[in-house]
């Protein structure tokens, strides 16, 4: 977990091939089916070009189908999901019938004024169509409103793990192994 920018994607991928098990970011599945024109990407995309959340329906349905690949059986790293209180619940759901549990929920902290900067400045450079500055602190506003409270969840269960997201790439993976015990 972490807000947009934190760099969250970066270091999941890292953590996911350190550890050998999938990386499932939920950002990158719905940006894939964007390029590959499906239906799914249709629905998406209008949500994803405003910086809203996909509707938890639609969301929770491609986790889903994605938890039920058999590549998942040795472990999964999840990216960017749960986002909402009902996507909690909803994976609670899904890894009870894997029969699977979460062992740690890692939130990435940052300064927030400082990532907001950086993505303006980024966006800049062109790419992503959820680029404007408009959009990004909306997207800000949407995570501090929705997601962030979820970690109180997270605490509560034991799972919790805040790693300072500031520094470089390399320094940051190393803070994110540890906090994982690895
Ligand atoms: P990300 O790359 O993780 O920042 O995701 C990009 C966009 O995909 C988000 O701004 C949302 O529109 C959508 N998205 C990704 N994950 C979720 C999720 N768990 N729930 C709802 N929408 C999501």
């Amino acid at each position: 977990m972490g807000p947009p920018g934190a760099g969250k994607g970066t270091q999941a991928l890292l953590v996911s091939e350190r550890l050998g098990i999938p990386h499932i970011s939920t950002g990158d599945i719905f940006r894939a089916n964007v390029k590959g024109g499906t239906p799914l990407g249709q629905e998406a995309q209008k949500y994803m070009d405003a910086g809203e959340y996909v509707p938890d329906s639609v969301t929770n349905a491609m986790v889903r189908d994605r938890l039920d690949q058999p590549d998942t059986a040795p472990g999964f790293l999840l990216d960017g999901y749960p986002r909402t209180v009902a996507q909690v619940d909803e994976l609670a759901a899904m890894l009870a019938k894997h029969d699977a549990v979460l062992d740690h929920v890692i939130e990435l902290t940052v300064d927030l004024e400082e990532v907001v900067d950086r993505l303006v400045k980024r966006a800049g450079a062109g790419g992503r169509t959820d680029d404007s500055e408009e959009v990004i602190r909306h997207r800000q506003q949407l995570y501090a409103d929705q997601t962030a409270p979820l970690t109180a969840v997270y605490q509560e269960q034991g799972l919790l793990r805040r790693v300072d997201g500031l520094g470089a790439v390399d320094e940051v993976a190393a803070r994110v192994l540890a906090a994982l015990g690895i």
